[in-house]
C-alpha cells in the first residue's frame, strides 16, 4: 500500500505530492531512497516513468523504504515550461557550496538558493526522510550520471538499460541537486537522464528495471 502524503505547495499553490513505500517485515533494513521526476516542467516524460514505478511498487513493495516524488514542478509540467512559475531553474537553485546568483545564460538559479517553494519542499522530504539514496530522473539525454557516492549503482542500472554511466555529465552545473547531495555530502547521488522528448512509453520500458533496482524490487 502506498500512503499520499502533500509535502509542500508550488509557486502558483498546486499540491505536490509524494508517494510512500514501506517494505515487508522481513526486508533487510536499508536506508530510505526518494526518487523525483519533473523537476523540470517540460521533462513531463519523468513524471509518467515514476507513476508506473508507483504502480508496480503498489503490487508489490520495495526492499526499502522508498518516497516517491513523481512530478516536482507541477506549474512547469501544466505549462510546459523547464522553470518553475517564478521562471527559476529548480536544477541550479540548491543551495550547494558551488551555488552562485551568477549562471551562464539561460539558466536561472534565483537570487538566493532554496527559497522557492518546491527545492524546499524536496529538501524538507529527504531530510524528515533520511534518504541516503537519492535518484533524480531527468530527459533528455541518455545516461545514468552519479555524484557522490552512486558510481556502484549507476553502473548497475546503466547495465540494466542498456544506457551509458558517466561521472561528468559535460558541463558544470552549479547549484545542483547532484552538486549539494552528492559532492557536498556524499550521498548515494544518481540522475537518469531518458532520451526522449515527448511522453513515450518506452521511456519507461527501456528504464524499468534500472528504477526497480533502485528500490530493490528485483526484476
Ligand atoms: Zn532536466
Amino acid at each position: 500500500m502506498a500512503e499520499s502524503a502533500i509535502i509542500g505547495t508550488t509557486v502558483l499553490g498546486r499540491p505536490i505530492e509524494a508517494l510512500f513505500f514501506e517494505p515487508p517485515g522481513y526486508a533487510r533494513p536499508r536506508d530510505p531512497a526518494v526518487l523525483f521526476g519533473a523537476i523540470h516542467g517540460d521533462e513531463a516524460v519523468t513524471q509518467m516513468m515514476l507513476e508506473r514505478l508507483a504502480d508496480e511498487l503498489v503490487e508489490r513493495p520495495p526492499g526499502r523504504p522508498t518516497w516517491i516524488i513523481p512530478c516536482l514542478n507541477v506549474d512547469g509540467v501544466m505549462a510546459g515550461t523547464k522553470n518553475n512559475a517564478n521562471d527559476i531553474d529548480l536544477n541550479r537553485h540548491f543551495a550547494a557550496s558551488n551555488w552562485t546568483a551568477k549562471h551562464e545564460p539561460g539558466y536561472k538559479p534565483g537570487a538566493a538558493p532554496e527559497t522557492e517553494p518546491e527545492v524546499k519542499a524536496l529538501v524538507d522530504l529527504i531530510e524528515h526522510a533520511g534518504a541516503t539514496r537519492l535518484i533524480a530522473v531527468h530527459s533528455t539525454y541518455q545516461v545514468f550520471n552519479w555524484d557522490g557516492r552512486g558510481r556502484e549503482l549507476a553502473e548497475e542500472m546503466a547495465r540494466l538499460s542498456g544506457y551509458p554511466a558517466a561521472g561528468d555529465i559535460g558541463y558544470p552545473t552549479p547549484g545542483s541537486f547532484g552538486s549539494k547531495y552528492g559532492v557536498d555530502r556524499g550521498l548515494e547521488v544518481v540522475t537518469v537522464e531518458v532520451p526522449y522528448l515527448v511522453i513515450d512509453e518506452g521511456a519507461w520500458l527501456e528504464t524499468r528495471a534500472a528504477l526497480r533496482w533502485a528500490v530493490d524490487l528485483p526484476t
